[in-house]
């Protein structure tokens, strides 16, 4: 791991993680003009931008239904209290993926059972599925993470055989395909985040849900709006999680968009790929068909030297995730075990792979990888 110096200050490129502002420059007239749009309505909360979005959102996921609500955490949990799932059910859920998939089931008060991952693909491990099970298993909730569909045929067929409920996390997975349909229709409901960072993003919060179940489609409704169906009337307990008018406005921008940028990240993946194929103690991600590269994590025995290597060289490279959900403070009390996901803890690195990264700076990350690398 010392490695060639790194090259003088004024050959360096610096490649941060993320550019966000970068990515709203292209669109900054369309934003400009969607802002004025529902400023001038004078109507910013469930209105006809949200009425909208869902309609477009839906129609790109080949659902029925999307339903929009405040966060990808909320999709999450409200999906599974709009299924009946609560205190004594248990939900099955990978052990490597964001903190949010396993406080979601905590919220509706159920408990999350951790599944190992196959450490190739890093989706949870369908082989594991019968021993997690038990009488209280309501729903297993597969990952597509980093935006790699996970095996959903083998999981579909499980779940219906015992009578559990698929509903995906599809976070990290806008425009994703899996045997050649859009995630999002592929289970019960589906997830979906608008957090700033992932493919398809806001600018700030928000999520949704996408279903073919008109019954669940309705009370998702009632429940992200404090159980309204007229205002006032509660025919159910519900929440407050909206998306606002405003969001929905600035993601009709940027849907159309999402499937050249999901273009344009499979191909600075397929550079990686190529370009990092033959470095030694580097383990490079499973590729695949349907595959949207929300995230390019490697796998390296010395990740800090690899990290520290990146930084000097002027390139942000981060770690999803350094933690595990099962070993955060809120959650390892349960003191859950799985090994696969502990290793791949220790080992990942996530490379700055986006839609605006340009040559240049794809060039001086796999320059950086290279150098780093170098034993
Ligand atoms: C981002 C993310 C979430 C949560 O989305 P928020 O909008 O941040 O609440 C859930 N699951 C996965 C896999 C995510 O990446």
């Amino acid at each position: 791991m010392t490695s060639a110096a790194p090259p003088a200050p004024e050959q360096r490129v610096e490649v941060p993680f993320m550019d966000l502002a970068g990515g709203i420059a292209p669109i900054r007239a369309q934003l400009d003009a969607a802002f004025a749009r529902v400023l001038d309505s004078g109507w910013w909360v469930l209105g006809k931008e949200v009425e909208a979005f869902e309609r477009e959102f839906a129609d790109a996921c080949g659902t029925a239904h999307a339903i929009g609500v405040a966060s990808g955490l909320d999709a999450l949990q409200l999906t599974l209290r709009a299924l009946g799932i609560g205190p004594g059910d248990e939900v099955l859920v990978p052990g490597y993926t964001a903190v949010a998939t396993w406080m979601a089931v905590s919220l509706t008060g159920a408990e999350p059972i951790g599944v190992d991952v196959d450490p190739e693909t890093f989706a949870i491990d369908p082989a594991l599925l019968d021993a997690a099970r038990t009488e209280r298993t309501r729903a297993v909730v597969p990952v597509h993470l980093c935006g790699r569909p996970a095996d959903l045929a083998t999981i579909a067929a499980w779940a219906a055989a015992h009578d559990v409920a698929l509903v995906e996390d599809a976070c990290q997975a806008h425009g994703a395909t899996f045997a050649g349909r859009p995630v999002g229709g592929l289970g019960v409901a589906a997830a979906f985040s608008f957090y700033p960072t992932k493919n398809l993003g806001a600018i700030g919060d928000g999520g949704a849900v996408t279903t073919d179940d008109d019954a669940l489609a309705e009370r998702l409704r009632l429940l992200r709006t404090y159980g309204w169906r007229a205002r006032g009337d509660s025919e159910i307990k519900g929440d407050n999680s909206r998306l606002d008018e405003l969001q929905a406005a600035f993601l009709r921008v940027r849907l159309p968009r999402l499937a050249v940028d999901n273009a344009r990240r499979r191909e600075i993946a397929g550079q990686y790929l190529r370009a990092l194929a033959d470095v030694p103690g580097l383990v490079l991600p499973a590729g695949g068909d349907g595959h949207v590269w929300h995230l390019f994590v490697v796998r390296h025995p010395q990740r800090d030297m690899l990290r520290a290597a990146l930084a000097e060289r002027g390139v942000g490279a981060l770690i999803h995730y350094e933690i595990p959900p099962h070993r955060t403070r809120a959650f390892a009390t349960a003191g859950q075990t799985l090994p696969v996901t502990d290793r791949l803890a220790a080992e990942i690195l996530s490379l700055p792979l986006h839609p605006t990264l340009d040559d240049a700076a794809v060039d001086a990350v796999i320059r950086a990888v290279r150098e780093g690398c170098r034993a």
